[in-house]
């Protein structure tokens, strides 16, 4: 180990590297899957999150490794270029946070890594609709407790019940084919609608429509500047009342002020949340002995039908392995000036 500082740990066992990497945003899980597929190149990991106040840790490398979180406006930009970073490489699929225009037009490449095992978020997404129907956690408490009462743990069968799938790409798609093995009926909303979903028997329609209709609605489109807020105090009134919402996609694609308010009217039934719109502040540490200062989300945490966790869809040991794979696969291409496939385009 090359280096003891608490926030940075490099890897100076590989001999011959070819990149010197700086990679943010990293807890203990992301060195072991990123040492173990490592192609040859030199890691540092950095605890800290890239944005505009840690751009300046970039000096010295070639290329940086970003997370979900991790903030990559033009004035990160302009620093990376500075510090002469030749690549930006994601280790996850959105890319909301990052300009991939100004990074073009600093001939900076931005690579993802596209898809890795959409089943990991497509089976998260389920799990919450079943913790939250079944109400498996309320259950697992009680029983602990010597409580073996069913008095409000009534559930409800999702054998027929209607779900929107918005958004029917790999994520989509595997959550399409997952709600079919439980029996339900899917209506799915995306501006391609996929044939061979067609053929399962999914149906398209308008998103209104979409809305308007379900017990369950689940998002699974990117968040894009057409699809932020995309739920509001508007189409939340187009839900059936007491529908069930679940977002395992980006956290902005919702309005939490509109949600909490049609959470308190009953107009929501049901809330299930792995990513939130303030989430940087606060998914991926222990806050456990703080005062958490974000009003929303301590509101959210109080309804008892809303269930919260934090980003952890990807949280699968498959999936770890194609996105360290995958992210070493895209390094390795630009090195060898290969075509890159897994780039980022707007
Ligand atoms: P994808 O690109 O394969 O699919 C996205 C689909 O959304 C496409 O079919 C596209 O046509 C559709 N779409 C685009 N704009 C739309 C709109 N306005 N309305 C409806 N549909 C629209 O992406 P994916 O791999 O399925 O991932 C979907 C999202 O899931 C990602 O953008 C990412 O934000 C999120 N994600 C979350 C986690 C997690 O850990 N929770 C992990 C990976 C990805």
């Amino acid at each position: 180990m090359a280096s003891h500082h608490p926030s940075l740990i490099t890897n100076s066992a590989i001999p011959q590297a070819t990149m010197k990497i700086a990679i943010f945003s990293t807890y203990q899980y992301d060195e072991q899957f990123f040492n173990r597929f490592n192609t040859g190149h030199t890691l540092t990991y950095f605890v800290l999150p890239l944005n505009e106040q840690t751009a300046s840790l970039t000096k010295g490398f070639d290329a940086v490794c970003i997370f979900v979180n991790d903030i990559v406006n033009t004035a990160v930009l302009n620093a990376l270029h500075a510090n002469g970073i030749k690549l930006i490489v994601l280790r996850c699929a959105g890319f909301n946070n990052v300009d991939v225009k100004a990074a073009d037009d600093l001939n900076i490449p931005v690579l993802r890594v596209p898809s890795y095992s959409p089943e990991a978020i497509a089976e998260h997404a389920m799990a919450l609709i079943l913790t939250l129907n079944r109400k498996t956690h309320k259950a697992y408490n009680r029983v602990r407790e010597g409580n073996f009462s069913l008095e409000k743990l009534m559930g409800f069968n999702l054998h027929n019940r209607k779900v929107a799938v918005i958004g029917t790409g790999n994520i989509g798609k595997a959550f399409c084919k997952i709600l079919k093995g439980f029996g339900c009926r899917i209506n799915a909303y995306d501006l391609y609608p996929n044939q061979e979903l067609i053929s399962l028997g999914v149906t398209y329609d308008t998103l209104e429509a979409t809305l308007q209709d379900a017990d369950i609605i689940s998002l699974h489109c990117p968040l894009l500047d057409s699809t932020r807020h995309l739920i509001n105090e508007q189409t939340l009134k187009l839900f059936k009342r007491g529908a069930m919402l679940i977002n395992t996609s980006r956290g902005a694609l919702i309005n939490t002020a509109d949600v909490i308010k049609a959470l308190k009217s009953g107009q929501l039934g049901y809330l299930g949340l792995d990513v939130y719109e303030q989430e940087s502040k606060l998914f991926f540490r222990d806050y456990s002995e703080d005062v958490i200062q974000d009003d929303l989300i301590t509101r959210l945490i109080s309804f008892p039908n809303v269930l919260i966790t934090s980003h952890q869809g990807f949280f699968t040991a498959e999936a770890m392995e194609q996105i360290a794979t995958t992210t070493f696969a895209n390094i390795d291409a630009f090195v060898e000036g290969k075509a890159l496939v897994n780039r980022a385009t707007i």
